[in-house]
């Protein structure tokens, strides 16, 4: 994830998640995925979108209304290539919508009436001449989200109900990320494999509602405020609010850290290697939310996109010092300090230029030949 994100992180104008009273969704538990959702879930969050001024039933049963109309069915077969070559122009839509009319009215796959759309049950790939795939007994209606799932791009195996751009707004109305990193990496944890700018358009919505009046979201104002840095006991390091109860499997490395410093570390690798890492603290995610089964870290990590090229899946990978870094020195810095590193017993020390830029990095050759290793900060702004 890149740290010099263009991205406005708060502005002047918008409530912050304290300010931000009204939950636009109950705070019910939903977790994560949505396979064990009920019924009464989803009523209890859509009376609460209305109740909260989010959306009104008049646009939500204009919006039933719209998609109970099949309206697509019949014109998008008779207008394809293959149906008019089979048939012949002028009998295709009769043909199409005695079809249409003998069907069930019901997703094949789901059985909702809504958004159905004519499909193929032989998909064209699997003929050699696509075209040849279009003959009105190879059709059957499914609605647009099963239609979505059954592409292989649609990765989330059945924990979820939600197509990816219904489940962007459900993560951000739900879990309520308080910062655009948070809510990029709670999508990631979710499933998505769509590229970043998806998210960030998504991410409009709290900008939006930030500055609705009474806020109905809040955005994090970091710069702003101070935290306490967590280090679990399974290596992740997140941030809370400053003096919240401690989780047993977690112990507080720094209490009331400003949100504008940045927590350095050093980190040792299995072959025994050291590297150093600087996370601005804006960046560290929160384990404040509540994501059902997920453990209340599990939003320190890594997303590697796919790579079509080389024909590489989507990889989430632990975010250092999670995974098989040991941490062997740490220390907050603030804007106008500089990171050092020395021996811990003798004066030695060097100045670390544009830590946030060697993140992850090896420390260098002559350092690495030194034992017994220690970050610390020196004051001033000059190296
Ligand atoms: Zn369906």
């Amino acid at each position: 994830m890149n740290r010099d994100h263009p991205i406005d992180p708060h502005f002047t104008d918008e409530a912050t998640p304290l300010d931000a009273t009204v939950d636009v969704a109950p705070v019910a538990g939903f977790g994560l995925h949505d396979s064990n959702w009920s019924e009464s879930q989803w009523q209890d969050l859509i009376i609460s979108f209305v109740e909260n001024g989010l959306v009104n039933w008049k646009e939500l049963g204009a919006l039933i209304l719209g998609h109970l109309n099949p309206s697509q069915t019949g014109t998008s077969l008779a207008s394809s290539d293959g149906f008019k070559r089979r048939y012949g122009k002028g009998n295709t839509m009769r043909i199409v919508m005695d079809w249409a009319y003998a069907q069930t009215g019901q997703c094949q796959d789901c059985g909702s009436r809504l958004e159905l759309q004519a499909d193929h049950i032989e998909s064209r790939e699997l003929f050699t001449d696509p075209l040849e795939a279009d003959y009105i007994e190879n059709i059957t209606l499914r609605c647009r989200r099963c239609n979505v799932v059954r592409r292989p791009s649609h990765e989330q195996g059945g924990k979820t109900f939600l197509t990816a751009e219904s489940a962007l707004m459900w993560i951000l109305l739900v879990i309520k990320p308080r910062t655009y990193f948070d809510f990029v990496r709670l999508c990631r944890i979710y499933g998505m494999t769509m590229a970043d700018i998806r998210m960030q358009e998504a991410w409009a919505m709290a900008h939006w509602l930030s500055r609705n009046d009474p806020p109905l979201y809040g955005i994090e104002n970091d710069e702003n405020a101070s935290y306490d840095l967590l280090h679990w006991q399974t290596g992740e390091i997140t941030r809370t609010d400053a003096c919240e109860t401690i989780p047993d499997n977690a112990k507080k490395l720094y209490e009331n850290v400003r949100g504008n410093y940045s927590f350095a570390f050093l980190a040792k690798a299995e072959d025994g290697r050291i590297k150093l890492f600087n996370y601005p603290l804006r960046w560290i995610p929160f384990s404040t939310y509540d994501l059902g089964e997920m453990p209340p870290y599990a939003l320190a990590i890594r997303y590697t996109p796919p790579n079509k090229k080389k024909g590489l899946a989507q990889r989430i990978t632990p975010l250092p010092p999670s995974g098989d870094l040991i941490i062997v020195s740490h220390v907050v810095v603030a804007p106008n300090e500089h990171l050092v590193v020395g021996n811990v017993n003798h004066g030695d020390k060097t100045t670390i230029k544009d830590p946030v830029n060697l993140n992850g990095k090896l420390l260098d050759r002559k350092l690495q030949k030194q034992h017994d290793l220690q970050l610390s900060v020196a004051s001033g702004e000059g190296y």
